[in-house]
């Protein structure tokens, strides 16, 4: 038997707890994996405290990433001691995901994990990180480069923008942090922040048009915000959008698109096909950082992953939660 952060919904109503599972418990998958981490991401708040319909299918595992070692496969690609990484793909959703001693995926699903990542460095980064990578990526597709000016990221704190930031100035850009957390104004700076905004300046209904001011934007809030942001993109800049934590509105104009040429990217991790996947880990395991990762890492066990949950959507986790689920 192994461990697990089981969600049910039935009659006592929608819980999530840790539970020992049988190898018969196990999904269908052409591959079994022995999960050494998984993290908690704002998904993984909304699935385990069932704020919002992200888990469709129960009794089901939670957790929507994972790293470890092969155990089994009749995969081609994939072989017994196979070191690996999983995000998306409905893994947590509707298919048993990583907050688990053992998950058994698709091996079409798997990446293999990059050299010079360990499997904790891979969930530090976690599915968060390698959305940011992904905004990133479609920054530079769309030409950008740190001469133009000025990025914001959004959600500064938040593990998105956490690493966002770390990438963005490795890379060379002048990033702007906006967060709703101040008094963390040196921890962001120290990740490569030049400047720190109160994100009071952007969330309340804003005008369709303002000053120019960023190049580009790693948004991960969504809302108010993603609207004002996109108001204050300097002509042809560009904005990826991934999140939606203040929320899922976009009250927008068209202003920004049609009279300055803003270009809007919405990056999905989810479903994103396999070549852009291993370009982003590739590129995660050359530009970030790994001292900064280990600073915005805090590593949890699977029985606090419930509290931890609540923490995220409270907006109370700072950077990036590893949970070792071998640790109990
Ligand atoms: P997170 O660690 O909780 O970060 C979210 C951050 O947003 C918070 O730390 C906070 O930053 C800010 N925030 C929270 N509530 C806010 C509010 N009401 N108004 C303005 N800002 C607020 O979450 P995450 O794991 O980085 O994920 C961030 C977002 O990206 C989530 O919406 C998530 O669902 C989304 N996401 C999408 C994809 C995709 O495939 N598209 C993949 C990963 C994540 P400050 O304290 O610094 O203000």
């Amino acid at each position: 038997t192994f461990q697990a952060l089981v969600i049910d919904k039935d009659d006592a109503g929608y819980r999530a707890a840790v539970r020992s599972l049988a190898d018969s418990d196990l999904p269908e998958g052409d591959v079994t994996v022995g999960v050494q981490y998984s993290t908690i991401n704002y998904k993984d708040g909304l699935a385990i405290t069932g704020k919002s319909p992200v888990v469709r299918k129960f009794p089901l595992v939670a957790g929507i990433d994972f790293s470890g070692v092969v155990q089994q496969s009749t995969h081609e690609k994939w072989k017994p001691g196979d070191r690996v990484i999983l995000n998306g793909w409905g893994v947590g959703e509707t298919h048993s995901g990583g907050l688990s001693q053992v998950a058994r995926v698709k091996g079409d699903w798997l990446v293999a994990l990059p050299d010079g990542l360990s499997t904790r460095q891979a969930m530090a980064i976690g599915t968060a990180g390698y959305t940011a990578m992904l905004c990133v990526m479609a920054l530079e597709r769309h030409g950008l480069k740190p001469a133009d000016g000025d990025v914001l990221v959004t959600g500064a704190n938040g593990g998105v923008g956490s690493v966002a930031i770390a990438l963005l100035s490795k890379l060379g850009f002048r990033v702007v942090a906006s967060t709703g957390r101040m008094a963390e104004a040196e921890h962001l700076k120290a990740l490569g922040a030049a400047e720190v905004i109160d994100r009071a300046e952007l969330s309340a209904p804003g005008k369709p048009l303002g000053k120019e001011r960023w190049a580009g934007v790693v948004d991960s809030v969504g809302s108010h915000t993603l609207a004002n942001a996109c108001a204050t993109t300097r002509y042809r800049g560009a904005v990826a959008a991934c999140g939606l934590a203040q929320g899922m509105d976009f009250p927008a104009t068209v202003a920004p698109f049609i009279l300055r040429g803003v270009t809007l990217y919405g990056i999905d991790s989810v479903m994103a096909p396999q070549a852009l996947r291993q370009e982003a880990w590739g590129r995660l395991a050359k530009d970030l950082d790994l001292s900064k990762l280990d600073a915005i890492t805090k590593e949890i066990a699977l029985s606090d992953a419930p509290q931890a949950a609540a923490d995220i959507l409270a907006g109370k986790i700072r950077g990036r939660l590893v949970v070792n689920v071998g640790s109990g």
